[in-house]
């Protein structure tokens, strides 16, 4: 069973921000450029992580669009290339990564990332583009190398909007169960992405329920961490290839795509990898005398149930997916390599498209 993990440095805990400058440094880096969005900029976060970085920063970008658009990496990569950029610092949740990941690519240099939504990119080595392709969006996903150094700073999610932190807390959630049943799970993967499951049922409620919960916040960016470093070493399948197809063919934001797909995910999933998924059953309180598969199917059941009670997206209707275009997503959806390979593939594109309609 093979398996490649990445080099990475963590640093993880309230008050982590201090520790760049000499996080840097044992790396070797002198000339960082940073990369976030207007939002960090209005709040006051990008003018202290300049005066964290000091001389060290030798440019910003601030305007980091959702999704990666192609235009914005080559733009930022001719910035940060005529700064003779050492690392590419990202500042922002899984679109500054994204972009750094892209432009850092771009210029045969490292990114480094210091999260702040739980979507988990800073663990992986994939980033999407944005393409547009014939006046439509295309995500090309491109895997390089994962993020050298990554900082988590709970203090830096406090105010993080209850929406994301509901999305970018299920996105974990997918991670860490399609790691489950990825064909290229190993040990690693696995300890990792049962952790992250068992924690983030509870820690994400905690952080809905009193948004400045330090302890919940920190618990939850390590589950993000965790179910991050599962789905980072292992291949994607049914889940994260039909949530790509609705972001990048229907515009479903992708928090969005990650809640309403989930427990059909696991549902259709369940019939092949029962006794994959219900340790993590097992977790969530789910009777273990309960055949594996059952274990599975009421997982889903409880995943279901707990994205009802904190009011995320269930249905693809909600998000403005018109009925119409379900046989062209179903298309998409059997014909995505990540979908393919999925322990238990589609026999037919009507397959898809019937399951694509139940989420609808
Ligand atoms: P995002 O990065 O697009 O951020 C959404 C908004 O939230 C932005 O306006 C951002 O400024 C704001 N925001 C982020 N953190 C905040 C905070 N602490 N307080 C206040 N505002 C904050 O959202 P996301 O869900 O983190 O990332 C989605 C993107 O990341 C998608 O393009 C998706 O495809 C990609 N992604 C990639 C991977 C990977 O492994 N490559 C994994 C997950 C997501």
């Amino acid at each position: 069973m093979p398996f490649t993990t990445h080099t990475q440095t963590i640093h993880l805990g309230a008050g982590t921000l201090a520790h760049l400058p000499a996080a840097l440094a044992d790396l070797g880096w002198e000339r960082v450029w940073l990369c976030t969005s207007g939002s960090y900029t209005r709040n006051g976060l990008t003018a202290q992580l300049q005066t964290v970085l000091g001389a060290a920063c030798v440019g910003v970008f601030d305007q980091t669009a959702p999704h990666v658009p192609e235009a914005q990496v080559s733009q930022l990569t001719a910035l940060a290339g005529a700064a003779r950029t050492q690392v590419v610092l990202a500042l922002g949740g899984g679109s500054a990564i994204g972009l750094a990941k892209a432009c850092a690519a771009g210029l045969g240099v490292p990114a480094a990332a210091i999260p702040t939504t739980y979507a988990g990119s800073e663990m992986t080595p994939v980033y999407g583009i944005t393409r547009m392709v014939e006046g439509t969006p295309r995500k090309i996903i491109t895997r390089q190398v994962a993020p050298r150094l990554v900082l988590y700073d709970p203090v830096l999610t406090l105010d993080l909007p209850a929406a994301l932190t509901l999305t970018t807390g299920i996105n974990a959630l997918a991670h860490a169960l399609e790691a489950l049943y990825s064909p290229t799970r190993h040990p690693l993967s696995t300890l990792a992405a049962l952790e992250a499951a068992r924690l983030i049922p509870v820690a994400l409620r905690r952080c809905l329920a009193q948004p400045t919960d330090l302890a919940a916040r920190t618990e939850m960016l390590l589950a993000a961490h965790l179910a991050g470093a599962a789905l980072g070493t292992v291949e994607m399948a049914l889940h994260h290839g039909t949530c790509h197809v609705l972001g990048g063919t229907a515009g479903v934001p992708h928090g969005a795509a990650h809640c309403i797909v989930l427990p059909h995910a696991l549902r259709f999933t369940a019939p092949v990898a029962g006794p994959l998924l219900a340790p993590a059953a097992h977790a969530w309180g789910i009777d273990p005398t309960l055949p594996p598969e059952t274990a599975a199917l009421h997982l889903a059941d409880q995943v279901a149930a707990l994205l009802t009670e904190l009011g995320a997206p269930t249905r693809l209707s909600a998000v403005g997916v018109p009925r119409s275009v379900l046989p062209a997503l179903a298309h998409a959806v059997h014909a995505s390599p990540t979908v393919r390979r999925h322990p238990r593939p589609f026999h037919d594109e009507a397959e898809a498209q019937a399951w694509l309609a139940a989420m609808w």
